[in-house]
Formats: C-alpha cells, sequence, structure tokens
C-alpha cells in the first residue's frame, strides 16, 4: 500500500516526487496501519496490464476521505529523440475508497505505442475540498499480456536487452547477438555509436505477433511478410526469428543514428540499402528482383526511391536496389566516403547537395553513375542537377526485349557478401522472395515499410500537443 499525505497546490518535478517518495517510504513505515484520516489521499494501489498489444489498462485504488473530485492519470514513453508524453481524466466515483481506471489505446487509428516501449507514470488526484496529490512516478515496460516474457540484458556499449517467451530462449540468443553484430558492423561503416540501450522483442512467429505490428492495409500485408520492425529509435520488433531481420532492423537503429538529422530524415534508398548491407547476404529475393530489372531496364528512377515502395510487387527490387546503390557507393568509393556522406547529410544539407559535396554529383549523378556500372545506358534528366528542386522523371529509352548481352548482364548478380561478413550462405528459405503470389515473399527488410508507417504515426503522436507535467 502507498498513502499519499495531502499536499497543497499541484505536484510538480522530480524533485517534489522525490520529495513525495521518501515521505511515502516514511509513512509506510511508521504509519501503515493507520486508517484514512480527514486531511489525507491515499494512493492504495496502482497496477498496469496489457491483455494484448492493443491496449493498456492502468488502474489505481485511492481513499479520499472528503471524496474525491478528479483523477488523471500522467504518462510518457521514453524515446531517445524525445519523450511521448500522454494522459488525462479519468471518471471518479464517489465514495470514500473507489479505484479509478485509464484505458490507453496503443494500437488504433489515433496511436501507435509499439510493443516493448519504457513507460513512466503517475496519476494525480483532487478531492472535493481542491487538495491536489500526486503519486509517485512507476516505470515499466509495456509487454504483450499474452505471453509470459523473460528478458536478459548483455553488453555496455549500449547495452541490449531481448525479450522473448516460452520455448523460444535459443532464438532470443540469436536476436541478441545478430543485434551486437549489426551494433558494431554497420557502427564501423559509418563510424558512429549508438549510446541509449536498446530492446529486442522477439515473437516466436508473425502470427503472434500480428496484433503488435502497425496495420498497413490488408493488400500489402497478404503479400508482403513482416519479418521485423524498428518501431523507435531503440526498439525492434522481431516476428521472424532470423538473423538478417535483426541485423536489417539493427542497421536502422545506426543509420538513424548516423544520419537522420534535426532537420530532414534519411531518403529511404539510403536507408533501406544500408540496412540490407548490414545483413549477412542481401538474399535471393532482393537481387533476383534487381537482376529481373536490370535485365528489362525496368529500374527504379532513384529519385522515387526517397520514401519506401507502397507497391507490394516492387518490393524486391525496391531493396535490392537500394542495396546495389549502396553497395556501389561503399566498394567504389571506400567506407570512408560513405561515413562523411552520412555525416553531412545529417549536419543538414540535402542528399543532393551531401552527395555532390563528398562525391561530386547528386542523385541523378549517382543513378546514371550506378546504371553505368551495370551497362544500362545513361539518362537524361530533364532538369540539370539542382539540388533542391522538384523531382524529376527521367526520360529514359523505350524498352526493348533484352538483348543477349543485356541478359548476359542481368545475370550476373553483384557480389552478396560485404567484406568483413562471413558468408552466411544459409540465408533462410523464408526470405526467398519470388513468391508473390503466395503471400510468402518475405521480405526481412520490407518491415521497413512498416516502420516508416509505424515511425510516422509516432512522429504524429509527438506532433500531438501533449497534456503531460513535469
Ligand atoms: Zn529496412
Amino acid at each position: 500500500m502507498i498513502r499519499v499525505p495531502r499536499v497543497p497546490g499541484r505536484v510538480r518535478g522530480a524533485a517534489t516526487l522525490a520529495l513525495l517518495a521518501s515521505m511515502l517510504a516514511l509513512v509506510l513505515v511508521g504509519l501503515a496501519a493507520e486508517p484514512a484520516s480527514a486531511d489525507t489521499i491515499e494512493l492504495v494501489s496502482q497496477s498496469e496490464r496489457a491483455d494484448n498489444p492493443a491496449s493498456l489498462v492502468f488502474t489505481a485504488r485511492v481513499r479520499a476521505a472528503a471524496g474525491l473530485k478528479s483523477a488523471r492519470l500522467v504518462y510518457k514513453v521514453k524515446n531517445p529523440d524525445a519523450d511521448v508524453g500522454g494522459g488525462g481524466e479519468v471518471p471518479v466515483s464517489p465514495g470514500n475508497e473507489i479505484d479509478v481506471s485509464y484505458s490507453l489505446t496503443t494500437n488504433g487509428s489515433e496511436r501507435y505505442i509499439p510493443v516493448g516501449s519504457s513507460f513512466s507514470y503517475h496519476w494525480e488526484f483532487e478531492d472535493s475540498t481542491g487538495a491536489k496529490v500526486s503519486g509517485p512516478e512507476k516505470e515499466f515496460v509495456f509487454l504483450d499480456g499474452r505471453y509470459q516474457w523473460r528478458s536478459r540484458t548483455e553488453g555496455t556499449a549500449p547495452p541490449v536487452t531481448v525479450y522473448w517467451y516460452g520455448a523460444n530462449e535459443s532464438r532470443a540468443q540469436i536476436a541478441l547477438d545478430a543485434t551486437t553484430v549489426s551494433l558494431r558492423q554497420t557502427g564501423d561503416l559509418l563510424e558512429t555509436r549508438v549510446t541509449y540501450p536498446i530492446k529486442v522483442v522477439v515473437y516466436a512467429s508473425e502470427s503472434d505477433g500480428e496484433a503488435a505490428q502497425r496495420p498497413r492495409g490488408r493488400s500489402f500485408d497478404a503479400t508482403v511478410q513482416t519479418g521485423g520492425t524498428r518501431v523507435a529509435p531503440d526498439l525492434v520488433l522481431v516476428f521472424v526469428p532470423d538473423v538478417d531481420v535483426v541485423r536489417h532492423e539493427v542497421g536502422h537503429i545506426v543509420t538513424h543514428v548516423a544520419g537522420d538529422g534535426p532537420f530532414a530524415q534519411l531518403p529511404s534508398w539510403i536507408d533501406e540499402g544500408t540496412a540490407v548491407w548490414a545483413q549477412g547476404s542481401p538474399g535471393s529475393g532482393y537481387l533476383g528482383a534487381l537482376a529481373l530489372a536490370l535485365m528489362g531496364d525496368s529500374t527504379l528512377n532513384l529519385r522515387s526511391m526517397q520514401s519506401a515502395t507502397n507497391r507490394p510487387e516492387e518490393v524486391n527490387l525496391f531493396y535490392g536496389q537500394a542495396f546495389s546503390t549502396v553497395d556501389h557507393l561503399i566498394k567504389t568509393y571506400g567506407q570512408a566516403r560513405f561515413a562523411e556522406l552520412y555525416r553531412t547529410f545529417r549536419a543538414g544539407t540535402s542528399m543532393d547537395d551531401a552527395l555532390q559535396k563528398v562525391y561530386g554529383f547528386d542523385q541523378n549523378g549517382l543513378y546514371n553513375e550506378w546504371r553505368k556500372s551495370k551497362n544500362l545506358p545513361e539518362l537524361t534528366f530533364a532538369t540539370p542537377a539542382a539540388g533542391a528542386g522538384p523531382v524529376t522523371e527521367a526520360t529514359r529509352p523505350p524498352l526493348g526485349v533484352p538483348s543477349g548481352s543485356s541478359s548476359g548482364q542481368a545475370t550476373s548478380v553483384p557480389p552478396q557478401s560485404q567484406p568483413g561478413t562471413t558468408g552466411e550462405g544459409t540465408a533462410p528459405e523464408v526470405r526467398g522472395g519470388g513468391l508473390p503470389a503466395s503471400g510468402i515473399a518475405v521480405l526481412a527488410g520490407t518491415v521497413l515499410l512498416a516502420l516508416a508507417l509505424g515511425g510516422g504515426a509516432f512522429m504524429l503522436l509527438r506532433r500531438k500537443p501533449a497534456p503531460t507535467e513535469g
């Protein structure tokens, strides 16, 4: 039981809370059995539960001798970039001892707070005399109540905590190890380090975790399997417990730190391309789709790849070409300049200007250089290499039946392994794309789509006025 002495006025701030906490401790020790008196509001108990990923219910039992006039829950979702806050009034009933409850939708059209998020919250009460009291701040990790979760934390730079349930422990360890590898390798590539703790929530299957995903539309979900999603700067959900899924998503944690600046987010082609690079192998689904597009000269204009595709049939090509473009930059000009590109973009320039500064060409120039490296003809762009201009449509030669030479070209798939990674030839079958009709054309990376959506939702949430205090 927690008893809170009445405090005049509104309670705010960590110092006040700390004081309250110490007062609470005293009260607990000395007065635990004392009945409510006229000058107290007592928070008898508080708890929170999530029966599923869609909602979170906060409950409290309160004794107020004078009767409660209002109760309010104030929560924060911890986020390394910026905490997201909210809360609201809850109905109170007459009586000296009542239960109050606040229900928060966590996966709905109005907001998406992913499983694995760290919460901090407290209750605020006012009794009928106008006296106000704030309960102690409580922290917890929001986990899917349908499962019995366990956790393990390893490492210090940064610490990584993996959550799993049931007989999933070996996969959890695989996820933990893959996270460590990706943090190091992607960090080395981009010359950066993630400084905050990372959480990885491992579901046993996509169906187990379906309710934890942000819905993206039925046709997309039917054809694209989500292997995992980076849902916050420090949080990855894994639905297909596979090494490359984890490496990819953790790669996004690193690209976010290295490239997303205060003014702009990385274009999707470089974000996804780097995340696929972080995998042990890009996988045959992505590379196969790229090979086909090269054969028919039907690759995507790099400028159309600023955000992830929402066309299921384009997903494999999108990731394959994004990877190939990034791989081209790294292999041709080296790791150091690639890291410099990230730093330059993050500092606040456009991608065109950052490319120009580091490599001497903009996105049109990069697209053409990449095309040339694949034996595709260069394109003439409608507007000259103007950085911030409107998206330009490339004029491209009419598609033709692939000639003998070009099809020969197409079958020569770009090198799959990156320097420093031991060949993980055992990429899971599940990622093998090429089976879109059956709906199992997975794409580890495809998840990113969800991520983009989830991230967007998070941003929306953040823009809402957040009535938090303290
Ligand atoms: Zn991705």
